[in-house]
């Protein structure tokens, strides 16, 4: 059976994202950023509707199985994705592999303040743009374990490529599978996504598989940027 290719997209008002989130992406309590740090991410948030373009993909595959020693096999390609993964996702029937991204525009914009010298402004786009892809993967997340769950299947927890002991390398196998392009995301030379504010991975799912608790507190990645992300969810 062929896979299927899922496709997203949202207006960035459609996120619901604010300035608590962006304060505590910034490392401050809700409400607790000092001034003039929630007027200035308030003034950048008016901008972001103009400068994200959000799309995402999914590409759902039963032909997909688990090595509990350390990959997985979808449509004809091994992920050597580590251990850690490999028993997250060993009980899964199935694998959706995403990408999505918040565009080219709120990246550059970043860029363009910093270089100019605004770089506490440069900085909090640089941030909305990591919180607006990590929304947006959410919520496409989100309607695919909904769609699931109508036929008795969940979702197990995503992982991407560079994160969890699964080789950044692999990103060049990984979009090979997707149509070129798709979501207007390319890879450098070296594995990173253009645009910057994009990110990847798979989700397994199935009818005996769950989400757990990631691993961060043991992980030794200090400097992994999920790991507040994660720790604060899991509160
Ligand atoms: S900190 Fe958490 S999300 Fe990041 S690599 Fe470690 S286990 Fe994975």
């Amino acid at each position: 059976m062929q896979p299927e290719l899922k496709i997203y997209s949202y207006s960035f008002n459609e996120l619901d994202i604010n300035i608590g989130l962006i304060e505590e992406a910034m490392g401050y309590g809700r409400g607790q950023s000092p001034e003039p740090f929630p007027d200035m991410i308030a003034h950048a948030l008016g901008q972001c509707d103009q400068l994200c373009n959000i799309q995402g993909s999914l590409l759902v595959s039963g032909n997909f199985s688990v090595d509990k020693t350390g990959s997985f096999l979808i449509e004809g390609v091994t992920f050597n994705v580590g251990k850690k993964i490999a028993r997250q996702l060993r009980n899964a029937d199935g694998g959706a592999l995403f990408i999505c991204t918040a565009g080219a525009g709120i990246g550059e914009r970043s860029k363009e303040l910093m270089a100019a010298g605004d770089l506490i402004e440069g900085y909090i786009l640089d941030v909305i743009g990591s919180v607006t892809v990590e929304a947006a993967i959410d919520k496409i997340q989100n309607s695919f374990e909904s769609e699931l769950n109508k036929f008795g299947n969940k979702i197990a927890n995503r992982y991407s490529p560079g994160y969890c002991g699964w080789a950044l390398s692999e990103q060049k196998q990984f979009f090979a599978l997707f149509p070129e392009n798709q979501c207007g995301i390319k890879l450098s030379d070296s594995c990173l996504m253009d645009p910057i504010k994009s990110v990847s991975g798979v989700i397994g799912f199935g009818t005996n598989v769950k989400k757990t608790a990631y691993e961060c507190q043991m992980c030794e990645l200090e400097t992994c940027i999920y790991r507040k992300i994660r720790l604060a969810k899991a509160k």
